[in-house]
Formats: C-alpha cells, structure tokens, sequence
C-alpha cells in the first residue's frame, strides 16, 4: 500500500518533494508524543517541533471546530478575535515589541521581515549564518544558504559561520561573531550595499543548534545596529517555550530584537505564523504598503493560537520544558562514556543537539553513521532527524508534552541503536 501511495505522489505532486526515510511513514493519528502507522505501530514523536502541545491536543481541536463551525472569513473585515488573540500573544513579549502582523507560514513572516527592514533602514543588505534556514519563498530562500545550490543567492546577501561552542572552545564566540558581522558589513559597503538587518534563528537550528554560552547575540546586535541595520530573531523553531525556562529564544540572549518572527508550534499544526514589531519599525512600512494577507489572522487560525497559548499555560509546558529537557540532556550526556561517536551533547529545553564524531581529536563529523542512527531509530519506533552541514548532528525536538517516561525510552532506545 505505501508503495502505490508513493507511486501516486510522484505522479501527481511532481519530482521536488522529499519524504524522511528510505522507508517513508504513513501515519494516520496522533496523540501526545505518540504517532501511529497505518498498521497501528506508535512511533515516538522527538522530531516534531509543530506539535508542541501535543498532537491532536483536545483543548486545541475544540477551539478550532467551535470557530470554524461560527465564523471564518476574509481577515479585512472586522473581529475580535484577531484583537484577543494579539493581545494575549504581544503579552508573552517584553513591552517594546508592541505590534504584530499575521501570515501563514514562517516563510511568509520571514519575507515581510525582510520588506519591513529594508523600508525602514533604506537598505538591502542582510547579514544571515553560514548553514541558515529561513523559508522558501524566493527572497527568503535567498537568505537560507543550508538550501544548497538549487538557490541563486542575490548579491546583498552576507553569510557569516554560527557561534560554534563545540569546535572553538576555549574562544569567546560572542566576540568572534560580532567581530564576522562586522565585517560582513564592511564587505557590503565595500560594494555599496547599505546594511538593512542581521537574520538569525535564535537557536541555530539547521546550522547545528548552537546554544550557549546565552548571551552571544548581544554584541552582534549592537553591530548592526550601530550600521543602521536591525536584528530579526527568527523564532521559528526555537519559540513556544521549547527552549525552556522561557518563551522565547532571544530571551537567552538578553536583548530585545527589533523584529520577531514565529510560526510552526503557534498553531500546534494549523499553519500560521506572525511577525511581531517595535511600532517605530513598522511605520515606514504602514505608510508605504498596501499589504493584506488572505487567511493570515483569521478567525479560526487566531481561536487555535489563543488554545495553543491556554495549553502552555494550564499544563505549565515552559517549566516542564526546562525540566524535563534537563533530564534528558543530562542522559544523553551520560551516554557519550559508553558511546565514543557522541562528541558533544547541547541545546536548550527540548531542543536538543547531539554532534556525532568520528574521533573526539580531530572531530570528523559522522555523516554516514548519524543517517544510519536516524533510520535505525526509526525502525526501534523513535523518530528525529539530523541537521548541520555535514548532517552529523542529531535533532532532538519531542512535543512540549514529553514526559519523563518517554525521555527514558527515547534514551535507552537511544542506547540500543548507538550500541
Ligand atoms: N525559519 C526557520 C528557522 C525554519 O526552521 C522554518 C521552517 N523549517 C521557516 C523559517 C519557514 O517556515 P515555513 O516552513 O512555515 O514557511
């Protein structure tokens, strides 16, 4: 049957999709951290970072059908929902970043980041990591170099290495990043480029999910800034509480962005995203441009933001997060005396980064053995995925909602396949 299944995508959704797996997953529900195949097989979900209440969470499906049963309409008409829903969102900021704007996908934040920081900078050059992600459309897909050749990159585009905590210890990474940028910009200039924003995902997910020491995005903050550009944090990935202890991943940082973007768990699947702002930055823009956004705000996505906001608060996911994702760190981490290949265990939360190596001196990444793990965990009933750019780290991301039990299966599955 998955085979047909496979046949009939080819045929119909054409040659650019990719599935996860050699054996691709037909899953037909979900529940908690659990999927299940279409034999009735559970999988544990440590992949999903779009569920992140938990899939299928009941709260969240009700919010949805009650909405969707009274009203859904064309977001340029009047309603309150809209009006609740950002104000209970703007509430989990710090006060600076008063306003925010609806979209659909992360792609679609990211890209009128990018058209609101050029309006109110007056410039076009964008500084963003070496191994970024953030979206597809074809500006945004400009500024997320882990897209590989199949992107032709414009020419205002800078690109500058993640803060590696793993492979420059003992170096002050905030200081050398700061330093990177600072010469992005002058390389820019160089060209006659005006710097418009610095781009970055405030956990560095795609380029290897980098997390400490907190703290050092600061000074590159004041760089662009001090140019004229703004900082954009990408909360993409790392927003939602999943870094633990916090709502948002900047807020490891101690700075306050200019421009915030976020999507995936903000719906807990329902797709829909946002760009939160400083109001002084959104003014050139307001003045300028006609911008509307069909479903971007409408009243069944902002029913299902405010359920998915109601959950992290009743089950009290941010502190469950950070401790629950402490535990299964600390596990992980006591693996790597059994297990040479895990050369270093990171993140923060429940999201969590473990570097595979051949050889802990010289620290060749193992790039044929973590596809392995992945596929071998797969097959054990666990599912995660890799990312980096030699594809040797492991991505660890359950739903919020990850118990103790299942970080305890996880681990010792973990330990099997590693074995
Ligand atoms: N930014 C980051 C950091 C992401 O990981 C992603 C999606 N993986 C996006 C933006 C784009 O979001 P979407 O797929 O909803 O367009």
């Amino acid at each position: 049957h998955e085979r047909d299944l496979i046949a009939r995508r080819e045929k119909l959704l054409g040659p650019a999709y990719r599935l996860f797996y050699a054996n691709p997953l037909h899953f037909v529900r979900g529940e908690g951290a659990w999927l299940y195949d279409a034999a009735g097989r559970p999988y544990l979900d440590a992949y999903n970072n779009v569920a992140c209440v938990g899939h299928s969470h009941p709260h969240v499906v009700a919010a949805l059908s009650r909405q969707a049963a009274v009203l859904n309409t064309h977001t340029r008409y009047l309603h309150e929902t809209i009006l609740d829903y950002a104000e209970k969102l703007l509430a989990t900021f710090p006060r600076e970043l008063g306003q925010v704007m609806f979209t659909c996908t992360g792609s679609e934040a990211n890209d009128l980041a990018l058209r609101v920081a050029k309006m109110h900078t007056g410039g076009t050059g964008v500084i963003v990591t070496d191994w970024a992600y953030h979206g597809v459309t074809d500006a945004v897909s400009q500024l997320s170099p882990s897209l590989g050749s199949g992107v032709l990159r414009g020419g205002y585009v800078r690109t500058v290495p993640a803060p590696d905590s793993y492979r420059s210890v003992g170096q002050d990474v905030a200081e050398a990043f700061a330093r990177d940028v600072a010469a992005a910009i002058d390389d820019m200039r160089a060209k006659g480029i005006k710097p418009a924003a610095l781009l970055v995902d405030t956990i560095l997910s795609s380029d290897g999910v980098f997390s400490d020491p907190p703290g050092f995005f600061a000074k590159a903050a004041e760089v662009i800034r001090a140019a004229g550009g703004i900082f954009i944090a990408d909360e993409v990935q790392p927003g939602f509480g999943r870094t633990g202890g916090q709502m948002w991943g900047f807020e490891r940082h101690g700075l306050v962005p200019d421009l915030v973007t976020v999507g995936k768990p903000m719906g807990n699947g329902h797709p829909m995203a946002a760009m939160i702002a400083k109001p002084e930055i959104l003014k050139a823009f307001g003045r300028a441009s006609r911008y509307f956004n069909t479903f971007g705000g409408n009243p069944v996505s902002c029913a299902v933001g405010m359920a998915v906001l109601e959950v992290i608060e009743s089950e009290g996911l941010v502190d469950h997060t950070q401790k629950v994702g402490a535990y299964l760190r600390e596990k992980i981490g006591r693996l790597s005396d059994k297990h040479a290949i895990i050369g270093d265990v990171r993140g923060a939360g429940l999201f969590i980064g473990v570097e595979l190596v051949r050889d802990r001196k010289n620290l060749e990444p193992a790039t044929t053995e973590t596809a392995r793990l992945i596929n071998d965990m797969r097959e054990r009933g666990v599912l995660i995925s890799g990312t980096g750019p030699h594809a040797n780290i492991l991505k660890i991301r359950p739903p919020l909602v990850f118990s103790k039990e299942n970080a305890d299966l996880f681990v010792s599955t973990l330990d099997d396949a590693l074995a």
